[in-house]
């Protein structure tokens, strides 16, 4: 912070630059934005059903608050329309009808409702907004009744949104990743039960922002630009206050007339940060405050040359049209210039000037600023500016502030910000995410703004010289390995975990009680967790995994074990395949090898492959009555039935000597290897891998897992064959790739 300049720099809004109202600093205004009026929630349904609740959090312990709604206001409060006549009302501190505390000083107005299908006279106090049908009604006045006065205060017109159930109908997915954040595509909504954003733009000491940051980033990863504060509460003021602020947090650059710093660890960043923005809640849809906050990042820093006023703005004695100020003006032909209220606001596009501090215009396009040497006739716009002028050039910026390094084609010149919305005591609804998703989208300029509302993207704003993207990146992990294949033998071994960022958090587990996690249960950033496998007694392989968990992602890594059968595959195939169960059972491998395997056969093979022999429990009684006890392959038969592997071939039957289709087989094979019921789904290649296999066909996803699993090759090089009978040649190569030695079969498809 010491060598940077004005880290903490507060601003106003354009709307000041327009309106002329108090363009100040934030500290005097503190004392006069003392009490916060919200709506929970703020978005509602235009569908006359959904309602919200007004909570006007005071300080000072005033007698009463009131409100009065005017008419015209298509509002139903607890059942009364102030559509035709105006609705006088109070607020209640009593614990009652919504209100969350007695004495707590929140006066409270619950059951709020749009009245839907309400007369045209009556939307007088609904303003349109930027998003897609997305409007603000006005409510009213708010009165604060204190001991020794009262103060009347507009209530903002956008202080509470409405929402045509028609276009919000279908919320944004939400994900939860905390108990205090969640997230849609392009909101972070963390909870500030201290109301910190408001506090902080009042200017209140000793308020932080690092707890702020640190919550989005105990979630997601360090990939922003920017963060941008938002919340659902509205500061009450008598008189104007500042409605945005701007906090430099590092610069990487020169030339700009500011020096290079970074704070970026003091928020929760390891160097990718570069500024956090704070905005009142009635401009949190409103790009030009976020455009404005944004360009304190590198606008009006350059000193000596007249250039800055007051609060760090473009000086109003300058034509910059700029996005932190300067007037737009117009040249009346008498030597005499006219400030107008167009520049930023009306073209959209960043002057020069401030393209070049940002490094993305070189000096050769920023025109000579004229400077007027005395005062307008008049302040604000529509004052004339009489001279004298003096220009200031781009070799004078230069001069006084060395070349912007790094210049165009080498500067940073796309960005992300986090916009994040802070909600005192609770999170967002999913009405109040999709409303606020629609609004950061619409920034970014994947939203297409209403018609008529002339809304530019960052991209407009810089002529396409840079993007800015408000998506939210959720934390990423790649494991290395990303499969493991180990012998029958006990072993141990490290994972080593990439995250995407430093700050994404995981934990490691592993599913199967054969395998467990030793060491470096859990980490930040890039780390390595051990674990040991035991051997494995049994006959056939065996599959379990290891796994990392983030707040939104995981990373999952399959382990399979090769079992006692793996030590020789040709002595494996054989002992599974020769069984007391299978009388006639060829005794010569390959004797028998072009002979169509039975339903029969097959069940003992795969019962032995799922069991690992022949000890396993079975119901006596027979399920299938083609299959009577005395069946050489009953207790086979029976295992199989009750592992949901197969039903039988008819109601009651199982065709015990009926020859497998090679399509049938292939779910056989699948429902066994994964342990699943033929009801249960898995995941497959979408893309089809045999031309005799349509998607269409009711084997597809079995087959296409066969095959990407390595355990079939085909019948030829593009087709499965699916309605030839399966042979016990076959039978043994699917029941090797399968279950003795997964990781032969892999091989082999490789
Ligand atoms: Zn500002």
């Amino acid at each position: 912070m010491s060598a940077g300049k004005n880290p903490l720099h507060p601003t106003s809004t354009l709307r000041c630059l327009v309106t002329l109202t108090i363009c100040g600093l934030a500290s005097p205004l503190a004392a006069q934005c003392p009490d916060v009026a919200r709506f929970t929630p703020i978005a509602i349904l235009d569908d006359g059903i959904e309602s919200t609740v007004l909570e006007v959090a005071t300080t000072g312990k005033p007698v009463s608050v009131t409100m009065r709604i005017d008419s015209g206001t298509p509002v139903i409060i607890q059942g009364a329309s102030a559509c035709g006549a105006p609705l006088n009302v109070t607020l209640h501190d009593d614990g009652t009808h919504g209100d969350r505390a007695a004495g707590d000083g929140t006066f409270t107005l619950d059951g709020i409702r749009y009245q839907a299908n309400a007369p045209s006279t009556c939307t007088a106090h609904t303003f349109s907004r930027a998003t897609p049908s997305l409007r603000g009604v006005y409510l009213g006045d708010i009165t604060i009744l204190r001991n020794g006065g009262f103060t009347t205060i507009p209530f903002n017109q956008y202080a509470l949104w409405i929402l045509p159930v028609s276009e919000f109908g279908i919320p944004e997915p939400v994900t939860r990743l905390s108990t205090d954040v969640q997230v849609s595509a392009h909101v972070v909504n963390i909870m500030d039960n201290q109301e910190s954003v408001n506090r902080i733009l009042s200017g209140e000491p000793g308020v932080s922002i690092q707890a702020l940051s640190s919550k989005v980033y105990s979630v997601l990863p360090d990939a922003y630009d920017f963060l941008n504060f938002t919340t659902t509460g509205q500061r009450l003021c008598p008189g104007g206050k500042s409605v945005g602020l701007h906090i430099m947090v590092k610069q990487d650059w020169t030339g700009t007339g500011s020096l290079p710093f970074d704070n970026s660890a003091s928020y929760g960043s390891s160097g990718k940060l570069l500024g956090i923005n704070f905005i009142e809640q009635q401009s949190s849809d409103y790009f030009p405050t976020f455009a404005h906050e944004t360009l304190h990042q590198w606008a009006a820093y350059l000193p000596a040359l007249g250039l800055v006023g007051t609060g760090g703005h473009w000086s109003e004695n300058t034509n910059i049209a700029g996005a932190v100020g300067g007037g737009a003006w117009s040249y009346g032909g008498d030597g005499a210039y006219s400030a107008i209220s167009s520049g930023f606001t009306s073209t959209w596009r960043l002057p020069p000037l401030e393209l070049y501090l940002m490094g993305l215009a070189s000096a050769s396009e920023v025109p000579p600023i004229l400077v007027s040497e005395t005062p307008p006739l008049a302040t604000g716009y529509g004052s004339r500016f009489l001279g004298p002028f003096r220009q200031v050039t781009a070799a004078q910026i230069q001069q006084v502030a060395g070349p912007r390094l790094p210049g165009p084609g080498q500067s940073r010149n796309d960005f992300r910000a986090a916009y994040v919305v802070a909600t005192p005591g609770r999170l967002l609804t999913q009405t109040e995410m999709t409303a606020y998703d629609r609004i950061s989208r619409l920034f970014t300029g994947s939203l297409q703004p209403r018609p008529g509302n002339n809304r530019p993207t960052f991209a407009e704003i810089t002529g396409g010289r840079a993007t800015l993207e408000t998506s939210v990146l959720p934390c990423a992990f790649t494991l290395s390995p990303s499969d493991l294949n180990v012998s029958a033998s006990a072993s141990t071994g490290t994972v080593f975990v990439s995250a995407s960022s430093s700050s994404c958090r995981w934990t490691a587990s592993a599913a199967g009680d054969w395998i467990r996690i030793t060491g470096g249960e859990s980490g930040l950033g890039n780390g390595a967790f051990s674990y040991s496998i035991a051997a494995n007694p049994g006959v056939p392989a065996r599959f379990a995994s290891l796994a990392v968990t983030g707040a939104v992602s995981s990373q999952d890594m399959p382990v399979s074990q090769s079992g006692s059968f793996g030590q020789n595959v040709l002595a494996s195939v054989n002992g599974l395949m020769r069984s007391p169960e299978l009388i006639n059972s060829c005794l010569t491998p390959g004797s028998c090898s072009d002979q169509p395997v039975t339903r029969g056969r097959m069940a003992v093979y795969l019962i032995r492959a799922l069991t690992g022999g022949g000890n396993f429990s079975y119901s006596p009684t027979p399920y299938f009555e083609d299959v009577p006890p005395s069946h050489p392959n009953f207790a086979s038969i029976q295992k199989l039935y009750e592992a949901g592997i197969t039903s039988g071939c008819a109601p009651r039957q199982f065709c015990p000597a009926s020859p497998v289709t090679r399509a049938e087989m292939a779910a056989f094979l699948v429902r066994t290897r994964f342990r699943i019921s033929a009801v249960q789904g898995f995941p497959f290649p979408s893309a089809p891998h045999f031309t005799d296999i349509p998607m269409t066909n009711l084997f597809f996803p079995y087959i296409q897992k066969l095959r990407e699993l390595g355990i079939t090759l085909g019948c030829s090089a593009t087709e499965y064959c699916p309605n030839s009978y399966t042979t016990e040649g076959q039978m043994a190569l699917f029941l090797m790739r399968a279950f003795l030695v997964p990781d032969y079969g892999i091989q082999a498809a490789r």
